[in-house]
C-alpha cells in the first residue's frame, strides 16, 4: 500500500532562495554579507533584483530570476514544487502594501505544504542559518503528492 506521507531530504547543499522587498533589500544584503562564509558554500536563488543587488554587494553568485512582481515568486515557488529549492530567506515588508502580495501569499504557502524552512525576516533567518542542519543532510515527511492525486481521482 502507498504511504500517506514520504520522506524527503534536504541535503547537507542546501538549495537557498533569497528574496526582499524593496524596503528590505539593504537588510537582506547586510545579513548576507554577515554569513558569506556560510552561504557561499550553498547554492543560491533569488528574485531578479534581490538577486542582482547581492551579487553587486556581495559578489556571491546568485542566480537570478524574474523580479518578483513580474512573475519571480511564482518561478521559486515552481522550483519548490519541483524539489530545487529547499530552504527560504524572504524579508517580506510588512508595512508595505505589494502589488504582487497573492504572489506572495503563494510562496509562503507553497513552502509550508513541503515543509520547508523559511524566514520571514532577520531574527529567524539568524536561527535557521546557525541551525546544527546547515551541516547535514535534513529527513522530513511530506505529503505523498502521487497518492493524494490517486485518492482525489478515485472519489471525486
Ligand atoms: P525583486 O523582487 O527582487 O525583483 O525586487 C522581490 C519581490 O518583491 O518579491
Amino acid at each position: 500500500m502507498t504511504e500517506e506521507y514520504i520522506t524527503l531530504t534536504i541535503k547537507k547543499q542546501k538549495n537557498i532562495a533569497l528574496i526582499a522587498h524593496d524596503n528590505k533589500k539593504s537588510e537582506l544584503i547586510e545579513w548576507c554579507k554577515k554569513y558569506k562564509n556560510v552561504l557561499e558554500t550553498h547554492k543560491l536563488y533569488g528574485t531578479g533584483t534581490t538577486a542582482k543587488m547581492i551579487t553587486a554587494n556581495t559578489g556571491l553568485k546568485v542566480k537570478g530570476f524574474n523580479s518578483g512582481p513580474l512573475g519571480g515568486d511564482q518561478q521559486i515557488g515552481a522550483k519548490i514544487v519541483e524539489g530545487v529549492i529547499d530552504f527560504i530567506v524572504f524579508f517580506s515588508d510588512p508595512l508595505t502594501a505589494q502589488p504582487h502580495d497573492p504572489d506572495v501569499k503563494a510562496l509562503l504557502r507553497i513552502a509550508q505544504v513541503y515543509d520547508l524552512p523559511i524566514a520571514n525576516n532577520k531574527s529567524s533567518a539568524d536561527f535557521m542559518i546557525t541551525s546544527k542542519f546547515m551541516n547535514e543532510d535534513y529527513d522530513h515527511k511530506v505529503l505523498n503528492f502521487q497518492k493524494n492525486v490517486e485518492n482525489r481521482a478515485k472519489t471525486l
